[in-house]
């Protein structure tokens, strides 16, 4: 400011903020003879933050941070927010307490499809976080990726059951949790006390452990000058989803931040987390927000290391929409880690062991080739996905279905209708259970209700097909194609 070098814009109150405002101020009118017209100044608080880094096959915490701010200043013994503080966890709990269950148990795959449309929850209107929109069928993949409120509370409720949920979550090693907690809710990190960010970053870590989770611990062992051991530190472990699982979850949440390959046009919704990329370094990650913004988390690994980020404030106030700096900390907290120390070849996950199939996003069955692929519709994908061999779809795509319309009519061909008026038209096929009334994407696809059910009433068995007569009664000269 002013000729000053390096000048920053960061206060320690606003008074000072102000101060340096009117000193501005002051000098500009001084210098230039203006006046003041209007005014603005815009101060946001500073949010604090808390880390925490694991090794995931060892349990060891490799770092963790309980808050901003200079130590020496302010001791050491002072709020540990990655340890200490509990927070809602967001929809970083969709994973822990929904979707791992979902797989791990109760036959779901990440083609599963679960209709997304609006809902109540005890009562109350769900909607999902980007508004109103409703895109219909989206599969647990894309679910995962954009973070359906919707999707995970029907999964929650038709598919895992709360108990169930509740099961996960403390096999998770989430000790925070009250038998209150049990509800469809808690799937959007709806808790009464909420998780500490250890303890987050520690249920992820037993994802990227291929399933086990290994207790989180700061220390080893204490031994004398002699070396001989005085303490050991013993980590419980136990396996909570299968081998298979974690990786399918890997899979889905690499892709919130691989560029997207199942993007929802209608929502406008692709991978939330693309901005959190290091080169040569595979990620798998998901994101949490609270209601109003007042937590940003990040929690997510590479094969070495599982990285949970929070920020928000002490006393819950809301951040503002459009805050991205958990995913910078975390992505510079990977960057780093992954540079100054030693991990090997950490470029991909492993998936060995689960096989890949052709399947249609829209029924989460092999891919009709032809019919899903000529919907014309953006939101659908025939693409490869992830399966255990036991999990693997037999049947295909029920939902694409061809049906024969008489161009002329625009009702159904029947037998008498010329092949040149007979059209083949994809029409989206919606399950009855599903057609809750809500407009959704999906809809728009839906066969039209007076089409269902009509036969071409022009072509019948008296219809006489003029047309195709002249054709045959063309003169020789008259131009006629080769072939
Ligand atoms: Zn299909
Ligand atoms: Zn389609
Ligand atoms: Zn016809």
């Amino acid at each position: 400011m002013l000729g000053q070098q390096g000048f920053s814009l960061l206060f320690q109150s606003e008074e000072l903020l102000n101060e340096a405002a009117t000193t501005f101020r002051d000098h500009i009118l001084e210098t230039t003879g203006g006046k003041v017209i209007a005014e603005t100044i815009l101060a946001t608080l500073e949010p604090q933050a808390s880390v925490v880094v694991i090794d995931q096959h060892t349990g060891y915490v490799k770092a963790v941070s309980g808050g901003r701010g200079d130590k020496d200043k302010m001791g050491s013994l002072i709020l540990n927010r990655a340890t200490q503080s509990t927070r809602q966890p967001g929809s970083t709990s969709k994973i822990l307490f929904t979707y791992a269950p979902a797989i791990d148990l109760k036959g779901a795959t990440l083609a599963t499809t679960v209709y997304d449309s609006a809902m109540t929850v005890e009562g109350r209107p769900l909607t999902d976080w980007w508004g109103d929109r409703y895109p219909g069928y989206i599969n647990i993949r894309q679910a995962i990726m954009a973070s359906s409120n919707i999707v995970a509370v029907k999964t929650l409720e038709n598919l895992v059951t709360e108990n169930l949920a509740y099961e996960y979550a403390r096999a998770f090693g989430i000790t925070t949790l009250i038998p209150q907690d049990k509800s469809p809710v808690m799937t959007l990190g709806g808790l009464a006390y909420g998780v500490t960010n250890l303890e987050l970053t520690a249920g992820y870590a037993a994802i990227a452990n291929n399933g086990k989770y290994v207790e989180p611990i700061f220390w080893t062992r204490v031994t004398d000058l002699e070396g001989r051991v005085l303490l050991e530190n013993e980590q419980t472990t136990r396996t909570v989803i299968k081998s298979d699982t974690a990786k399918l979850l890997t899979s889905a949440m690499e892709s919130t931040i691989s560029p997207p390959f199942l993007s929802m046009p209608s929502i406008g919704i692709g991978a939330p987390n693309q901005g959190c990329q290091v080169k040569g370094v595979a990620l798998a990650a998901k994101s949490g927000t609270t209601n109003d913004v007042n937590d940003l988390w990040l929690v997510g690994y590479s094969p070495a290391y599982t990285v949970g980020v929070w920020c928000g404030f002490d006393e819950s106030m809301v951040i503002g929409e459009g805050a991205n700096f958990h995913r910078s900390i975390w992505t510079s907290i990977m960057e780093r880690v992954h540079k100054e120390t030693e991990v090997g070849d950490v470029s991909a996950f492993d998936y060995s062991g689960l096989v890949k199939l052709k399947i249609c996003s829209k029924s989460g069955l092999l891919a009709k080739e032809g019919v899903c692929d000529e919907c014309g519709d953006a939101d659908c994908h025939i693409y490869e996905e992830y399966f255990t061999s036991a999990a693997a779809p037999k049947d295909y795509c029920n939902r694409h279905t061809v049906y024969h319309v008489c161009t002329e009519s625009e009702q159904l061909a029947g037998i008498y209708c010329p092949e040149r008026f007979v059209e083949d038209r994809v029409y989206f096929v919606i399950d009855p259970m599903d057609q809750d009334g809500v407009e959704t994407h999906d809809i728009k696809n839906m066969v039209p209700g007076d089409l269902i059910g009509t036969v071409c009433d022009i072509h019948d068995e008296f219809f006489e097909d003029t047309e195709e007569e002249e054709e045959e009664a063309l003169p020789l000269n008259s131009f006629r194609p080769r072939e």
